[in-house]
């Protein structure tokens, strides 16, 4: 059995949560264990609950054409939340909901060792860009433990306000290049690094 299949059906055990007991399904992630790209998102919501896989509601019928904008599909990178069951009412992850089930993420990105994070939306953002707005840093990257880390508006964002649907087109473009220029620069440490796209 895979480390993923395995990491599955640990989370599917888990009841640290009091929203464990009202979900249909849990939604650890899904994609390629050997992915450059992992996405993360915020929580399930109604139709991810009832699959048991993350974005496959509205925002992620956008995401699928942002990844095709880009000539990938979701078989091809790896997506996840960070909390894997659906917040009752479709509230925002609490807190404890977030640090309960950051094991599960640590392990994700453990094992698929990703190239780069792109974090959707403001509570995959708080945990690698601590204090920073979405609105100042969307479309930049900062690079770290040799992860690039970049920052994007939720999908969702887009169908509430169709100004955005350009910017996240854009800022999905970037991540290609951002990919081709990492591999051609040494990182620094302790300071993450700033190349010309790299900005935060
Ligand atoms: N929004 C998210 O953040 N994650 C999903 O899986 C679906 C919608």
């Amino acid at each position: 059995m895979s480390s993923l299949s395995e990491l599955y059906q640990q989370v599917a055990l888990c009841q640290k949560c009091e929203i464990a007991r009202f979900r249909t399904k849990v939604v650890p992630g899904e994609g390629a264990e050997d992915a450059d790209i992992m996405f993360i998102g915020e929580a399930p919501g109604w139709h991810e609950d009832q699959q048991g896989r993350p974005f496959v509601g509205p925002a992620g019928q956008f995401l699928d054409i942002l990844l095709a904008s880009i000539n990938l599909n979701r078989q091809q990178v790896y997506i996840a939340n960070v909390i894997k069951c659906r917040p009752t009412g479709n509230r925002d992850p609490l807190p404890v909901e977030i640090s309960n089930c950051r094991q599960w993420l640590e392990r994700q990105i453990e094992i698929i060792k990703p190239r780069m994070i792109v974090t959707l939306g403001r509570y995959s953002m708080a945990r690698y860009f601590p204090g920073k707005s979405i609105s100042k840093i969307h479309g930049t990257a900062k690079k770290q433990d040799n992860i690039i880390y970049y920052a994007m508006y939720h999908p969702a964002a887009a169908l509430h306000q169709q100004s955005l649907k350009q910017t996240i087109e854009s800022d999905m473009l970037k991540i290609p290049v951002l990919l081709a220029e990492a591999g051609n620069v040494q990182e620094t440490k302790p300071q993450p690094q700033q190349l010309s796209m790299f900005e935060v």
